[in-house]
């Protein structure tokens, strides 16, 4: 039996008029990556901020590790790691000068080395921020949500504008930090990603969640419906030609 760390129940969002947020109910479990997936503008950001405290909703209960949204917002601030945007890493700061920054955010006294050696960027310590490769920042990002040492973290699309080599090195950094017991909430725009990534998603359309399941069990009820793809699939695909070829060594060490 699976325990629930995040319990939505009937979430709704409005912006005047316009229903963002259409009563939604979901739990994610403690210790999963759950995927929230969906076109622009399905309301994605929009659940997530709220659940991150950063929003406030029209309607509807959150429960974050037992307590309540409406009335414990600053404790649930305490167990959450949001990715900051990377437009707030000062270009002329060092890692380690960044870090104490944003600790000092949280009011939390944090071992920089320990925490850059978590996702590799131990040996960039003394380098400025502007310095960094994209997978090095979307690295350092990440860091930065461990820096209070949440339960839960939130990643938003951590992994867009990367090269395959700096993905699949992502995807190992992020599984890491689920097995180090920390439950992970992504948004993404890659299906191939969230099928290697998530233990379950949740699709969102139109600000209503259309289905939510594992990814192997959504792709066996299509299959199971008969659905065929057009083409008959290869068996490897361009991206592993390009992984074959360049290697899978991350190029930016
Ligand atoms: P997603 O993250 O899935 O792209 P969003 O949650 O950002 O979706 O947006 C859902 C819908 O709500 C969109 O139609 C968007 O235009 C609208 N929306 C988002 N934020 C605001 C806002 N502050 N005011 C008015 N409408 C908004």
């Amino acid at each position: 039996m699976q325990k629930t760390i995040i319990s939505v129940k009937n979430l709704v969002k409005n912006y005047g008029n316009f229903e963002a947020v259409k009563d939604i109910s979901f739990d994610v479990y403690e210790g999963e990556i759950f995927g929230l997936l969906g076109p622009n503008g399905a309301g994605k950001s929009t659940t997530l901020e709220i659940i991150e405290t950063l929003r406030s909703k029209s309607g509807g209960e959150i429960i974050v590790d037992g307590l309540d949204i409406d009335k414990q917002p600053d404790e649930i601030k305490k167990i959450i790691g949001v990715q900051l945007q990377t437009s707030g890493f000062y270009p002329g700061l060092t890692l380690t000068e960044l870090i104490s920054l944003f600790s000092g955010l949280y009011n939390k006294k944090v071992d920089a080395m320990e925490l850059l050696k978590k996702v590799n960027l131990d040996d960039k310590a003394k380098n400025k921020s502007k310095e960094l490769s994209g997978g090095q920042r979307q690295r350092f990002s990440i860091a930065t949500t461990l820096i209070n040492n949440p339960k839960i973290i939130f990643l938003d699309e951590p992994t867009t504008g990367l090269d395959p080599q700096a993905r699949r090195n992502l995807w190992e950094l992020i599984r890491e930090i689920r097995n180090n017991g920390t439950t992970v909430i992504i948004t993404t725009h890659y299906m191939d990603e969230a099928e290697q990534l998530c233990d379950r998603i949740a699709i969102m359309d139109k600000g209503t969640i259309i289905r939510l399941d594992s990814p192997d069990k959504m792709i066996d009820e299509l299959v199971a419906t008969g659905f065929e793809r057009p083409k008959q699939v290869k068996a490897a695909s361009l991206e592993d030609v390009f992984i074959h070829l360049t290697g899978d060594k991350m190029r930016d060490e």
